[in-house]
């Protein structure tokens, strides 16, 4: 459910404080919880002190500044405050699929359509993704990769 923010008196700023907890205070969009401890790993230096609680939120719109959000604390951690590109950010360069081993979304449909490779399988073998994985830490989500490689993969599949 989307809150209705839109005010024709300018008093957005005040609504916000109303924001559900889940939504991202800059764009509203829903946000998807995500562990302290890859919060920690994926701030640059200078912020990592700064990230307090286990209430951070990652904000999924592909427009929006923010990465990482906790209304309890009222942190948010911006795009250039976060030490790798955001796959699914617009801008984010370059696209990681796999952020263990940091391998790209080129060089996993690279891998689909020039060398053949049709499964996740395939494409670690090629590219070195998924090798030593350490998702908890690397992967802004925190979650394991094969997702998104997945997703690289159908990328490639349908450009061939
Ligand atoms: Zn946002």
């Amino acid at each position: 459910m989307k809150l209705n923010n839109e005010c024709c008196c300018g008093c957005n700023t005040q609504m916000s404080d109303q924001t559900k907890e889940n939504n991202c205070p800059v764009c509203n969009n829903e946000g998807i919880l995500v562990s302290k401890v890859t919060v920690e790993h994926l701030v640059v230096d200078d912020y990592r002190k700064a990230v307090e609680g286990d209430q951070y939120k990652i904000c999924m719109n592909e427009d929006c500044n923010v990465v990482y959000f906790n209304h309890y604390n009222r942190t948010t951690f911006l795009k250039d405050q976060v030490s790798v590109p955001i796959w699914f950010k617009r801008d984010a360069n370059p696209k990681h699929a796999c952020y263990c081993n940091k391998v790209t979304e080129e060089q996993v449909i690279e891998a689909v359509v020039k060398q053949g490779a049709k499964t996740i399988k395939e494409v670690n073998a090629i590219t070195g993704s998924m090798k030593n994985s350490n998702c908890k830490e690397k992967n802004p989500l925190g979650v394991c990769c094969h997702k998104i490689i997945q997703e690289a993969i159908d990328k490639g599949l349908a450009i061939k």
